[in-house]
């Protein structure tokens, strides 16, 4: 046995750096090495190379440029939006809300705020991981300041009611942010038109480098400083550019955005495919997410009677690069939060596999897995007392 070849089905957890973008990046780490804080010439690349990269991540939001702020990547945005936006507006209110499904960037820095006197809701989501636009409403109270809901989720593909969220938010005079992480390339994201105050993304999860990202701030939002230091980004986000990596981003978004109907259509032919073949040949299995409105190349599956790590390990085994709901709790035993928001039964949770379809896959791709996967769960299965016990009648092939 062994693995003949690497079949990349993981491209939410990251994605390889697209050559054109790699290319863009190089001359920044040579010969344009200067610092943009400088005067001479040299520095001046840099600097104009920064400007190009704005002007390229602001054209993907419908943002103005000077709306786009660089930052060292999803994290770090979606920890300064609502830090920042939290200390800023305490005199306003301390009420924030997010959801049950959030990334754990947005999960963690409101556990933060708990401590620091904050109060946080997380709305439920229905069995799709869907945010209910009336929730949100009844949730509003007169001391609600921030709203962070996802754009798209990173474990089960959901795509979110944003446009009628973020008018819910504005209504109700209350700053409304998305971790857009997923969403970039994917959905055609327009912040003006969707009411959206800020927005986090991260080069790496669209054919750019990793450790660098952007936080879109709406101007006249009120937002206090996370990185404090010198002045780079107009006052607001200190540390000397990585200016190679915003180059690469830059580069990344301008081509992940040129063309997201044809970029959909070709991934989401074989997601689609991927998707029947499995309900098909597995038994005992069901499609966790939004049948429809999900990220195209998001696939993401429970098998009942397994265990998702023994999975992976098979999988990896042939060459199959897949996770269990998120990277983050991929070696956990935790379920995923995700999956069990929706309401799916922990047993059930554990035996869930995500496959997230991108650019370097191919038919052929989806044929291995198809081939490959049900003899892994089959395996799994016949070494399951349980399968033996409960398997083979009734399931929840859904
Ligand atoms: C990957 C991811 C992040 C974190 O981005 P990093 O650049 O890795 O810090 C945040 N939110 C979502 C939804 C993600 O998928």
């Amino acid at each position: 046995m062994g693995a003949q070849r690497t079949i990349y089905m993981d491209h939410s957890a990251t994605t390889y750096v697209k050559p054109e973008v790699l290319e863009a990046m190089i001359p920044y780490f040579t010969e344009h090495f200067g610092n943009p804080s400088s005067i001479y010439g040299i520095a001046r690349y840099s600097k104009k190379a920064i400007d190009t990269a704005r002007v390229q991540t602001a054209k993907a939001l419908g943002a103005d440029p000077d709306e786009i702020y660089f930052t060292s990547g999803g994290s770090e945005s979606d920890n300064w939006a609502i830090k920042g936006v939290a200390l800023a507006n305490r005199k306003r209110g301390n009420h924030i809300i997010t959801t049950q499904v959030e990334h754990h960037a947005v999960l963690q820095t409101c556990r933060f705020l708990k401590k620091e006197g904050f109060e946080v809701t997380y709305l439920p989501v229905d069995q799709y991981g869907l945010v209910d636009p009336v929730d949100l409403e009844k949730a509003i109270t007169d001391k609600t300041i921030l709203i962070s809901v996802m754009y798209a989720n990173n474990e089960i593909g959901t795509i979110e009611p944003i446009a009628e969220l973020g008018a819910i938010a504005r209504k109700h005079k209350v700053y409304f942010h998305t971790d857009a992480v997923q969403a970039i390339g994917n959905v055609s994201i327009d912040v003006k038109g969707q009411n959206i105050d800020l927005l986090s993304l991260s080069a790496h999860k669209f054919y750019g480098p990793k450790g660098v990202g952007a936080l879109y701030i709406r101007k006249g939002v009120r937002i206090e400083n996370l990185i404090h230091g010198g002045g780079q980004e107009r006052k607001r986000r200190a540390g000397t550019e990585n200016i190679a990596g915003i180059v690469g981003l830059g580069k990344a978004i301008e081509l992940a955005t040129a063309d997201i109907p044809g970029h959909n259509a070709t991934i989401k032919a074989m997601r689609d495919r991927l998707i029947k073949g499995v309900l098909e040949k597995i038994p005992n299995s069901r499609l966790n997410g939004h049948p429809e409105k999900r990220l195209p190349g998001n696939f993401n599956v429970s098998f009942e009677f397994i265990e998702g790590e023994s999975m992976l390990l098979w999988l990896d085994d042939e060459g199959i690069c897949a996770s269990t709901g998120s990277a983050c709790t991929s070696g956990s035993l935790e379920p995923s939060h995700v999956l069990l928001a929706t309401g799916l039964p922990v047993e059930i949770s554990h035996g869930s596999l995500r496959l997230t379809l991108g650019d370097v896959n191919t038919e052929g791709d989806v044929d291995f897995v198809l081939e490959v996967l049900p003899k892994v769960v089959k395996k799994l299965r016949d070494m399951s007392p349980l399968y033996q016990k409960n398997g083979k009648e009734g399931g929840c092939n859904v």
